[in-house]
């Protein structure tokens, strides 16, 4: 069922009490460099440290008795991940995370502190599905994938539904841009209450995979780079079944960033906004300050998360680029 505002709607009710309604304050710093009237929707307060509890907590709520009782998996290095072992455990369920052993200890250490199980299959994500299928198809547990799904869409989507309620006469929402539970969700709540306010969705040039199928007209295969923008890492999937369709017929605009346009927004948030955030949060920032942002009477950014590594933190601070390319 492709997803409506009032899906949206629901999840907002479902999960309230579960997540956190995160602030939206203004950037005076922002605002001086672009002209317009700048707002943070600071989702890097998020419990976990991003949205993507949102999604998550919506989803398992949305199981049925049995599928609860069989728990949930699913493939995550990341924050999807994280709100997901979280959401399970407030619900008290059973989640297994299953990732490749290149993952580093700490990432493993912290899925593990949330409550779920972490399963260390092969080296790579391909190799880390194949326990994914086999947990479905052997133990009748439930996959939640990270973004193509309407009831994590849904639970995304509760973002807009916040920002109309938090701030009046908004011209623009501006948004980080993946496979696009995120901005799909936020622009189907958007639009479906105010087609007049503009959505714009921001990705990194290395590796954009929703950008380049939207410029294809369907999902294609981009190769995933490394990237400071880690979480905006990843493929948007050939079989795409709504995320692809929802940014199409909703986003206005989208725009690209290079790393350095990145780096320059995590720094901004830390020195100007007292904010420690990762660089997927951090590309709305990046996008007023390097000028692609087209001007607008009052915009919202979407800090989506701050889930970085603080030793490349500290090291962008000082100005220096992580090792990663
Ligand atoms: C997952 C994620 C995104 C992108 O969300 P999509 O729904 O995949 O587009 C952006 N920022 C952060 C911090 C994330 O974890």
């Amino acid at each position: 069922m492709f997803p409506t505002l009032e899906d949206i709607e629901s999840a907002a009710k479902r999960i309230d009490g579960q997540i956190f309604k995160t602030p939206i304050l203004p950037s005076p710093s922002l605002s001086e460099v672009t002209d317009s009237k700048i707002f943070l929707k600071l989702e890097c307060l998020q419990n976990t440290g991003s949205f993507k509890l949102r999604g998550a907590t919506n989803a398992i709520m949305c199981l049925s008795e049995k599928e609860k009782q069989r728990g949930v998996v699913c493939v995550s290095t990341g924050n999807h991940g994280r709100g997901l072992a979280f959401a399970a455990q407030q619900n008290g369920i059973k989640a297994i995370i299953c990732m490749g052993n290149l993952v580093p200890e700490n990432k493993i250490k912290g899925i593990e502190a949330l409550g779920a199980e972490v399963r260390i299959v092969g080296s790579s994500q391909d190799e880390a599905q194949l326990e994914v299928d086999r947990l479905v198809l052997e133990q009748g547990m439930t996959m939640v994938p990270p973004f193509d799904h309407p009831d994590i869409i849904a639970g995304q989507g509760t973002i807009g539904l916040e920002i109309l309620s938090q701030l009046d006469n908004i011209n623009t929402v501006v948004v980080p841009l993946s496979g696009g539970g995120l901005c799909g969700g936020v622009a189907l709540a958007i639009k479906s209450i105010n087609p007049e306010i503009k959505v714009i969705g921001i990705s990194m040039e290395r590796g954009a995979g929703m950008v380049e199928s939207l410029r294809a007209g369907k999902p294609i295969f981009v190769e995933e780079l490394s990237t400071i923008a880690d979480s905006l890492g990843g493929g948007i999937g050939l079989d795409n079944a709504y995320t692809f369709e929802l940014v199409k017929k909703h986003v206005d605009e989208t725009i690209m960033l290079t790393e350095e346009e990145i780096a320059a927004g995590i720094r901004h948030a830390y020195f100007k906004e007292q904010q420690i955030i990762e660089g997927s949060g951090s590309v709305g920032i990046g996008a007023a300050l390097s000028g692609k942002l087209t001007n607008s009477a009052k915009t919202v950014l979407i800090v989506s998360g701050k889930n970085i590594d603080m030793t490349t933190h500290h090291n962008l601070m000082n100005g220096i680029m992580p090792d990663i390319y």
